[in-house]
């Protein structure tokens, strides 16, 4: 598939998000932004068994981040809190469809950085390198 198709796919979810709203019984929540684009996002997240029951995101920002954060909710229901620790931007670009590229990197990774620290602190466990590093 051409590159400008998987970049049509974030934009469909950016005009029609999937997973968009508030969370009252959220097992975990966290608010992350980007200051360099504007972009925010409040995350929360329904745990059980180990494994992401429900989440849910409110935020504002541009094309990749909010196309990225419906993406990514998506593709993080049903998995198990050890497969999203591990996750990376290499892994991010593969699930969202595209290499945003340096200067838009923080918009893209902005909700996997919101998911891993919620995820990371729910554990009770501290944000590491690569997380910091998103
Ligand atoms: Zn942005």
């Amino acid at each position: 598939m051409p590159l400008d198709m998987y970049a049509e796919n974030l934009i469909r979810h950016y005009e029609k998000p999937h997973n968009k709203g508030k969370m009252e019984d959220s097992s975990a929540s966290m608010h992350e932004d980007n200051p360099s684009c504007g972009d925010e996002i409040d995350l929360y997240i329904k745990i059980e068994d180990g494994k992401v029951r429900d989440v849910k995101f409110e935020g504002s920002g541009c094309a990749i981040s909010m196309g990225s954060a419906s993406i990514l909710t998506d593709f993080i229901k049903g998995k198990a809190l050890g497969d999203i620790e591990g996750l990376g931007k290499e892994e991010l670009f593969g699930i969202i469809g595209i290499d945003p590229g340096a200067a838009r990197l923080h918009c893209a990774t902005l909700s996997l950085k919101a998911v891993k620290k919620a995820v990371l602190e729910y554990g009770h466990k501290g944000i590491d390198e690569k997380t910091k590093r998103l």
